[in-house]
């Protein structure tokens, strides 16, 4: 029974790759500085892998930014204005070649070029995003990289057994890029990219590789007859021209029930699944294995790689003995369900947490360990049986954190709890004949930058070493000084800038009872970003003011409009680590009542204007359609409870980025949210297309720039969007903002580009408003 990994994280313990990164794009570091703490990494992981036991041990699941773009580069997969802007500096392809592919990742504005970031979107329901890969109808790929050869190599002499070289498959390759122009399919892309492939794990073989990992997570979905063809293709090619390499095909996110007939006369060598998102599939394809292979290997990913519960043996015991009964000891790999990039590193790490919670809780190194564990139990140690029990069911009464009266309070929730008292259109009118906005009013989504001297304040304020009045009043001078800066600007509706907030979820979760935050568990979400998950463990409740005082001294400050900003309940449990002993949507509406009360609390403060985000609503939902109408049931009632209590002329924003939101359109409208700021421009306004097509009811703030890059948008084109948003929503609908919040950008180029963004309105004030009717909504 072979152990193995399907990827470990690579942000490295004290997320030295973000620093390095972020030190070379600042110019404070040259590349090979950066090549030396990739190196450092990837020998620590494997090392540490090593050291657990693991039979198979992945290499190539480092990235200096995205595994997907590391793909695209690998495969040539450049759009044409990288290749010029290639051909006209002296960066090269390979030793230079990582300032192309940053490049890709963030934008290109040097030495006289403009190019914009690729288009970034969620990876699957997981808050990890990846590079979208373009292709044009005549799409030519190759070998542009040494990275994965290179890997492993490297990996070959870190470690003593042969390093197992991962990549993402041809099928979910070319299904999770997109293609330039209408006049083709990417699946047409297959017969092209196959070759490359096999070259790629030929080359792999030469140099000594004899497991190769191809992900192919796009098995959960319902597939098009054209992808199934797709698959079957590159498979029997694959297998056909690379016979002498052990080929581990992964699925992992969902169950792949639907799916397994793909497998029938497929020769690869093993299999892997997922069985803690979806145990139930196991007995099929132990079915389908007897009766169709008799050589294919199952993996069984017993592991959560996506929470950070300890493992129930007795119950991945009784999976992986199903599965010896059928297939016999020799056919059976066990695995974590999916890449660890999704978990924190390291538990030891945890200095804070109460030590009946970590007791329960896992790492990815711990998960690692896990494997071993199981190992030996089925070896015949029953002891780590019972030690494993004792840890889960001892501590289970003493940590969890009961509250009976929010318990009841979810079981009493009743239908106009999540109904506004009128219908958008009345609301509308209230709201307009009381603010007396301009036409396409202009705002933010909520963050401003957060400087060195922001973030240090905090730290020391998070250290003790600052009294919390003195901590207060220095973050008063940044809100004051944030209001000046959008009144100079010339913003309509402003915010208090969020200094206070070191992260969306993590600021809420740290005044709520039943979550507890961890001192250094990151979890990577694009790029050198990465996230600090709050750990859920308990009944939810708020027991104090978590807002309403900041943005009550905000507004005193300034006579325009200030927002108040929250975070949603659905995207405070998906950005969370959550409990595992009660159904999600009773988790999902303790965290509602929470945010109700807050929203109360600052419309009784005289806050007319309250946001309240919901970027992570798409990710939540599950992969497959049959399950969607599950999850929209309680993740719109569990947003409606938070934002239903207010009065008519209160006015509610929701912000969403980051995804496709076209499928779901007519779920967002059913938030009925008063207003809704999205990410668009990203993907160029296509989403607009949908949304006109829908004809969203509400009002609308389509982002009109793209604030995950440096670049400053200009006037014209922020126009154009502006214009083309015209054309599709009344224009009394629309508003005028980034696509999402500015956190991460540096203070003079948020000025640069808001003051752009207000001139642009402006001049759509004057230009647009006369050729295009105001819609009847503004005739009273
Ligand atoms: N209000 C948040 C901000 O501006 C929203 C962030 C997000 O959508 N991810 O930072
Ligand atoms: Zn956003």
């Amino acid at each position: 029974m072979l152990k193995h990994n399907l990827g470990y994280p690579r942000i490295g313990v004290r997320r030295e790759l973000k620093k390095a990164c972020e030190s070379y794009w600042s110019n404070k570091i040259d590349s090979n500085q950066l090549f030396d703490v990739g190196k450092q990494i990837r020998k620590e992981n494997w090392k540490i892998q090593e050291k657990s036991g693991l039979d198979l041990i992945p290499c190539n699941d480092f990235s200096f930014y995205d595994h997907v773009l590391d793909m695209s580069l690998l495969l040539g997969v450049i759009p044409k204005s990288y290749h010029s802007a290639v051909s006209s500096t002296t960066m090269m392809i390979d030793d230079h070649n990582i300032d192309i592919y940053f490049a890709m990742a963030r934008g290109f504005q040097k030495r006289g070029w403009d190019i914009k970031a690729m288009e970034m979107t969620k990876w699957f329901n997981t808050n990890y995003h990846y590079i979208v890969p373009e292709f044009d109808k005549n799409q030519k790929f190759g070998i542009f990289s040494k990275k994965i050869f290179d890997e492993f190599e490297e990996a070959k002499i870190v470690l003593k057994s042969i390093p197992k070289p991962v990549l993402i498959g041809p099928v979910s390759y070319l299904f999770l890029g997109k293609e330039k122009e209408n006049s083709f399919q990417k699946m047409d892309l297959i017969e092209n990219i196959v070759p490359i492939y096999i070259q790629i794990i030929n080359l792999l073989k030469d140099q000594g590789a004899n497991w190769i990992q191809l992900d192919e997570p796009i098995l959960v979905f319902d597939l098009s007859r054209k992808e199934i063809e797709s698959f079957q293709y590159a498979y029997q090619e694959i297998s056909k021209c690379c016979s002498e390499m052990n080929i581990l095909l992964t699925s992992y996110f969902d169950g792949i029930s639907e799916n397994i007939s793909l497998f029938r006369n497929l020769p690869i060598k093993a299999l892997h699944i997922d069985l803690v998102e979806d145990p139930e599939q196991l007995e099929s394809i132990l079915n389908f294995l007897d009766n169709n292979t008799k050589k294919m290997i199952l993996s069984l990913g017993i592991i959560d790689g996506r929470n950070i519960w300890k493992n129930n043996y007795v119950n991945s015991i009784k999976k992986i003995e199903i599965a010896m009964k059928v297939l016999g000891e020799k056919r059976v790999m066990i695995a974590p369900s999916c890449s660890l990039i999704h978990v924190p590193i390291d538990i030891e790490y945890e200095h804070s947490i109460h030590s009946d919670v970590k007791k329960r809780m896992s790492f990815a190194k711990q998960k690692i360990y896990e494997l071993k564990d199981l190992e030996d139990v089925i070896k015949g140690n029953k002891n780590l049986l019972s030690k494993n029990l004792n840890s889960l069911e001892k501590t289970k009464n003493s940590f969890l954190f009961y509250n009976q009266k929010v318990k009841e309070r979810v079981t009493q929730i009743k239908n106009k709890d999540f109904q506004r008292k009128s219908s958008f259109k009345i609301r509308q009118k209230k709201q307009q004949k009381k603010f007396h906005l301009p036409i396409f009013p202009t705002t933010t989504i909520g963050s401003f930058p957060q400087t060195k001297e922001i973030r240090s304040l905090r730290n020391k304020f998070k250290k003790k070493e600052l009294r919390k009045e003195e901590y207060e009043k220095k973050i008063e001078k940044f809100i004051v000084d944030v209001i000046r800066k959008q009144e100079e600007i010339n913003l309509d509706v402003l915010v208090h800038g969020e200094f206070e907030r070191n992260d969306m979820v993590e600021f809420f979760s740290e005044k709520l009872k039943g979550f507890l935050s961890t001192d250094n568990g990151w979890v990577q979400s694009y790029g050198s970003r990465c996230v600090k998950p709050p750990v859920i463990y308990g009944d939810v409740l708020r027991y104090k003011d978590m807002t309403t005082k900041s943005i009550c001294f905000a507004q005193s400050k300034t006579p325009k409009l200030m927002k108040g900003m929250l975070t949603g309940p659905v995207t405070i449990l998906q950005w969370s680590f959550v409990r595992d002993d009660q159904p999600i949507s009773t988790t999902a509406y303790q965290i509602a009542l929470a945010i109700r009360d807050e929203v109360k609390s600052l419309e009784n403060s005289g806050i007319q204007i309250i946001q309240i985000d919901e970027p992570a609503i798409r990710e939540g939902l599950p992969l497959k359609k049959k399950n969607w109408k599950f999850y929209f049931d309680w993740a719109i009632k569990a947003f409606r409870i938070s934002s239903s209590v207010v009065k008519d002329e209160t006015q509610i924003h929701t912000h969403m980025c980051y995804s496709e939101f076209n499928d779901i359109l007519s779920h967002i409208a059913d938030l009925d949210a008063d207003v809704l700021t999205i990410e668009t421009s990203r993907s160029k306004m296509e989403l607009l297309k949908a949304f006109s097509e829908f004809s969203y009811p509400n009002e609308i703030g389509p982002g009109v720039y793209d604030i995950h890059s440096p670049r400053i948008p200009t006037v014209k084109e922020i126009f154009d969007l502006i214009q083309k948003a015209s054309n599709r929503f009344p224009i009394r609908n629309i508003w005028i903002n980034p696509d999402c919040g500015l956190k991460t950008r540096k203070w003079d180029e948020v000025m640069k580009s808001l003051k752009n963004m207000t001139r642009a309105a402006k001049m759509a004030r004057e230009k647009l408003l006369n050729n295009n009717p105001t819609p009847s909504t503004n005739s009273s």
